[in-house]
């Protein structure tokens, strides 16, 4: 059976869906995205997903192109017309194709991409998860969901062509998160993350969490932590739409928590399973 995508009201086989190459996405970056997990016949925090679709657009003065209730009827229909059960699906707004001119065209209309992949439901992993520090050289505005991804790309190369799986990121001393999901470390039972401001993503996996941890006693406080308790943590964990609950077991050379997963991350992970099996 043929993939099939969706662009600017069509849905098309995969791989002729094609953009015009004066599209400002290819020109500026000018376009951001989300990603959502499908999963027993609904969008896990669909709504959530589409308010911080919302928002991201508002920073970079551009509008919703649909309604919720019109992005829901695609993406259920994208996941039937592939077959797929459980998966995912990247949806992407770009403020639409205009001659190349840094000044931002009035009269445009935006293009949007939908494309859907199977996926499988991530398990705790069995191998030591490492991650290394590099500074956090992304631009001011990490709160926006922008595709402007290169440095996360970019760092998640280099973590894997040095021996390790991730990148935590440092900005002036404090650590913010990583390139592609949001970090939470356990000192004494309680959990800490960086507040939600415009220097990290305000993950729909992160939010979700610390409602699960309120729900199971856990106490969560939104603050800064800096290098020195990161790797003095009793435990660190990443979050993300994707990789639910991530245990890391090494930071740079520093061993957590023995290289096992901790109790609070696994609690967690098993809480977020739960969550998106309800
Ligand atoms: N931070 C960054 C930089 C990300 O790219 C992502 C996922 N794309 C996240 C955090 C996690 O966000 P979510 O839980 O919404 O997937």
């Amino acid at each position: 059976m043929s993939r099939i995508s969706y662009l600017n009201g069509k849905y098309v086989e995969h791989n002729s869906a094609m953009l015009h190459i004066d599209d400002r996405a290819i020109q500026f970056a000018d376009s951001v995205y989300e990603v959502i997990l499908f999963h027993k016949n609904r969008l896990i925090d669909g709504v959530e997903h589409w308010l911080r679709l919302s928002s991201s657009l508002a920073k970079l003065s551009m509008q919703m192109p649909y309604l919720a209730t019109e992005f829901n009827e695609i993406a259920h229909k994208l996941f039937t017309l592939n077959n797929i059960e459980t998966g995912s699906i990247y949806i992407q707004v770009t403020r639409g194709v205009s001659p190349r001119n840094q000044l931002i065209p009035k009269k445009i209309s935006q293009t949007v991409i939908m494309t859907v992949i199977a996926t499988t439901l991530p398990q705790l992993p069995d191998k030591i998860n490492k991650a290394m520090i590099e500074p956090d050289i992304r631009w001011q505005m990490c709160d926006v969901k922008s595709t402007g991804l290169l440095i996360g790309s970019l760092y998640k190369q280099k973590a894997v062509d040095n021996g390790f799986d991730d990148v935590i990121m440092q900005r002036n001393n404090i650590i913010t998160e990583c390139c592609f999901s949001n970090l939470f470390i356990v000192k004494n039972n309680i959990i800490l993350t960086h507040p939600t401001d415009n220097f990290i993503l305000a993950g729909i996996t992160r939010a979700t969490l610390i409602k699960l941890a309120a729900q199971l006693s856990l106490t969560t406080k939104e603050t800064k932590f800096e290098y020195n308790e990161l790797i003095n943590a009793d435990e660190v964990f990443s979050t993300s739409t994707t990789t639910f609950v991530r245990p890391i077991h090494m930071i740079d050379d520093s061993v957590i928590n023995h290289g096992k997963n901790g109790q609070i991350t696994q609690k967690l992970f098993y809480a977020y399973h739960e969550y998106i099996n309800k």
